[in-house]
């Protein structure tokens, strides 16, 4: 009897579990986390490859049923910790092995994105779409924020097509094996200015850049903000002048309080409807500020479903530079 809301599917197919263990390049060094090892078929594998296995596990039915199935394993070799993956500190490892239960595809990936000290690689089991959207490139159908915010931090490439029947029960959907590769060194961005910048751009994304940005509601928001920016400056060099220090506050960005990704945003699918006030608001001085950083970089007539990692990358960096910001 497994449930249906914690993603219960089981892989079934021996000759699959292999051939993921095979592609995920265990060392007989390696420290392998598991997320969701079920009743363990998978970390049965994992164990014969690594030299520990780490397994995550929600339900504790099933935490028996792996006690149980593995006892006589020294704990130096497996522990299994009963717990979300997504509450649960995760500890040293050198690579993650998952066969996940898909509706915490997104948080997961992000919270593996953050994980410190960076692992070699993950290579996990998700939903095909979820997968393709990892993988896309610019110009592809399924490019999307999830794809931009995740390949900001990571190489990603698809492994191998799983079709449904090699579950047990079969789930409603095909499922994809991807291998993710932290970039190192790490990319070192305001993640909230970052996000911020992008849920605008990709909003409307097959709009042009240059309509996005002149619509009325995304204006008065990037002005307030930059007001308030120009207003903690100000406020700066005066306690500057009077402490007669020299502290450089020219990053603003570094004075903003970082409070990471959002962790229930699954990034997908960035309404291409009528989430947005699409009105003009007319000419303004301010305006003219934010359509001239478009100009400079020649991004007016550019869609965000068509830009690359790094057009992104330096079109915030232009906003940022002229003092516009975000968060
Ligand atoms: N790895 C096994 C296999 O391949 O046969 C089972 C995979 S099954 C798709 C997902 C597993 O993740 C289930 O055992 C489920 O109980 C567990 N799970 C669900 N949500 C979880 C969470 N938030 N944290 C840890 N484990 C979770």
């Amino acid at each position: 009897s497994f449930h249906k809301s914690k993603g219960q599917h089981i892989l079934k197919n021996p000759l699959l579990v292999d051939t993921i263990v095979q592609k995920s390049g265990i060392k007989t060094t390696d420290v392998v986390l598991e997320i969701g090892p079920g009743t363990g078929n998978l970390t049965k594998k994992l164990l014969e490859a690594g030299k520990k296995v780490i397994a995550v596990e929600i339900d504790p039915r099933m935490v028996l049923e792996l006690n149980k199935r593995f006892q006589g394993t020294p704990s130096s070799r497996l522990t299994v910790i009963q717990g979300d993956v997504l509450k649960t500190e995760l500890p040293y490892f050198d690579i993650c092995v998952a066969n996940i239960p898909y509706q915490i595809s997104s948080p997961l990936t992000f919270k593996l994105l953050k994980h410190q000290p960076a692992f070699r690689c993950a290579i996990i089991m998700f939903q095909r779409e979820f997968a393709m959207r990892l993988v896309a490139q610019p110009g592809d159908k399924l490019y999307c924020r999830l794809t931009v915010n995740t390949q900001l931090h990571a190489r990603i490439s698809h492994l191998l097509k799983v079709g449904r029947n090699n579950f047990r029960p079969p789930p409603k959907v095909d499922s994809s094996v991807v291998r993710i590769e932290p970039k190192k060194p790490r990319h070192e961005v305001n993640q909230k200015e970052w996000d911020g910048f992008l849920r605008i751009c990709f909003n409307r994304k097959n709009k042009t850049l240059g309509a996005i940005f002149r619509q009325k509601n995304v204006i008065s928001m990037l002005e307030k903000n930059y007001k308030t920016v120009q207003a903690l400056k100000l406020s700066q060099e005066g306690l500057l002048k009077e402490a007669d220090t020299k502290v450089d506050f020219s990053n603003f960005a570094d004075f903003v309080d970082d409070q990471g990704m959002e962790m229930d945003d699954d990034g997908v699918d960035d309404n291409d409807e009528d989430e947005m006030d699409v009105e003009d608001g007319g000419p303004s001085e301010f305006k003219d500020k934010v359509l001239g950083v478009l100009k400079e970089g020649d991004y007016e007539e550019k869609r965000s479903s068509k830009l690359t990692l790094l057009e992104f990358i330096y079109l915030l960096s232009l906003f940022n530079k002229s003092g516009i910001h975000f968060t």
